[in-house]
């Protein structure tokens, strides 16, 4: 424990991440070829395979994000309802919604311009041959309208059973405003919520402790099964996508937050650390989301009346990072299959694709099927899909990590423009690391 102490919670994540991933390649080189390999130990013989990959690995993995998920729906719901009813001026919801879906448009619109730039300029699909054994299903790309119409639940209990987050905050925004509207019990009420709220943030705290063994199950899971033969004939695609995000998560959002805020941008990037290294290893905004939200209230100020709701809403339909890698990849499957993206169909891709991350939950892979809408709109081949679908993997971690940090800034950009921000917070170094840190043996 008292190791622990001295050694922050983002170190301890990136060394098990790091281990993870040295295990990982370790458990691919030995198995190479021979799958059936085992490990005799005291005179039992193991399989390495089904006992570490399929059996340790990936158990401590799926529990590890099992447990986060787990927190997602009750934090969403008891937090948005404390800060809906605790906004002092309940018509100043309208001008919250209008700000915080208008910054996720745009700058969501934003990075798939960068994106198709970046991929016009530097042509990854020219010279790529078309062959593909990689299949892609595309039944699952739920319509536009569909898409808008989902977003109001007839039935809260199953929204909240099957985790749909925007009904889920549909419902509580609701919940919260009659709650502020009712007098006496919506007060009383408001203090159970204000505790629950606690009581859940300090569970999340406690996974957030637990964070750098999961990741390194994760981590290790994933590098023994992650073939790397298909990047190098890929290389050309996925330094665009990766370099675009890189630029993106780093310096279009530095230049937002100055531009708007007037923040210092390199506090809010190191601030951002743990729940980007989330992102990365979960590959999941909405598994991230109690993570960021914990990072937005207690490390970056913002006030929980509004990052109940501007980060919940963001890890659901703000995915700045998904947007890039489908604007680089219509780019580059128009290349691929010869056809020519006039410009009025490179402005359907940035409309469709902007759309689009509304549509895409924030769970893994889920950018690539939300990809097949874009294609459609512009009359791309959705097959081209096949072609990069050996590379998402990694850049589905990184591209999580993107949309994480969108989502607080955002959160940040709201939160100051409401005068909902705690500057102090922002400026302390130390701030949320003391919640951080669970003293177990409080328990004992
Ligand atoms: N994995 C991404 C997220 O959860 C979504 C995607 O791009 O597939 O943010």
């Amino acid at each position: 424990m008292s190791n622990n102490k001295k050694l922050g919670l983002t170190a301890r994540i990136v060394i098990g991440m790091v281990a993870g991933i040295l295990v990982g390649f370790f458990f691919k080189a030995i198995l190479a070829g021979q799958e059936e390999r085992e490990l005799v130990f005291f005179g039992f013989s193991m399989p390495l395979k089904a006992f570490f990959i399929d059996g340790v690995f990936h158990v401590g993995g799926e529990i590890f994000i099992a447990s986060l998920k787990m927190l997602v729906v009750p934090l969403v719901f008891v937090s948005l309802v404390c800060g809906t009813c605790s906004l002092s001026d309940t018509s100043s919801l309208g001008r919250l919604g209008g700000k915080t879906i208008g910054l996720y448009l745009i700058t969501t619109a934003i990075a798939i311009s960068l994106a198709m730039t970046a991929a016009i300029v530097v042509g990854p699909g020219k010279g790529v041959a078309m062959q593909s054994d990689a299949s892609f299903d595309i039944s699952e790309a739920p319509s536009l309208a569909q898409v808008f119409i989902n977003i109001f639940p007839s039935n809260p209990i199953e929204s909240m059973a099957q985790g749909n987050m925007l009904q889920i905050i549909v419902f509580a925004v609701l919940f919260g405003l009659a709650m502020a509207l009712s007098g006496k019990p919506g007060e009383r009420l408001a203090m159970v919520f204000t505790d629950l709220s606690e009581v859940i943030m300090k569970l999340v705290n406690i996974l957030m402790n637990l964070a750098p063994y999961g990741v390194f199950f994760l981590m290790a899971k994933l590098f023994t099964t992650l073939g790397f033969e298909t990047i190098a004939s890929l290389a050309k695609y996925f330094g665009v996508v990766l370099t675009v995000l890189l630029f993106h998560g780093l310096v279009s959002y530095s230049i937002i937050l100055k531009l708007l805020t007037g923040l210092n941008p390199l506090i809010f990037i190191r601030k951002m650390r743990d729940a980007a290294l989330f992102g990365f290893s979960t590959s999941s905004s909405n598994a991230t989301m109690p993570v960021t939200m914990e990072t937005v209230t207690k490390k970056l100020g913002v006030k929980n009346s509004i990052a109940s709701f501007t980060v919940p809403l963001g890890a659901t339909i703000n995915m700045d990072g998904t947007a890039i890698m489908q604007g680089v990849a219509t780019v580059f499957i128009a290349q691929v299959f010869l056809v020519d993206l006039t410009i009025g169909d490179y402005l359907m891709v940035i409309l469709t694709a902007t759309l689009a991350s509304i549509g895409t939950a924030g769970v893994p892979g889920v950018g690539l099927i939300m990809l097949a809408m874009v294609l459609q709109q512009v009359g791309l081949p959705v097959e081209g899909i096949a072609l990069i679908i050996g590379v998402d993997r990694l850049l589905d971690m990184t591209r999580t990590a993107v949309n994480v940090t969108g989502d607080a800034m955002v959160s940040c950009v709201v939160g100051k423009s409401e005068k909902q921000f705690d500057q102090a917070v922002f400026d302390d170094e130390n701030a949320g690391l003391k919640d951080e840190s669970v003293d177990f043996h409080h328990l004992r």
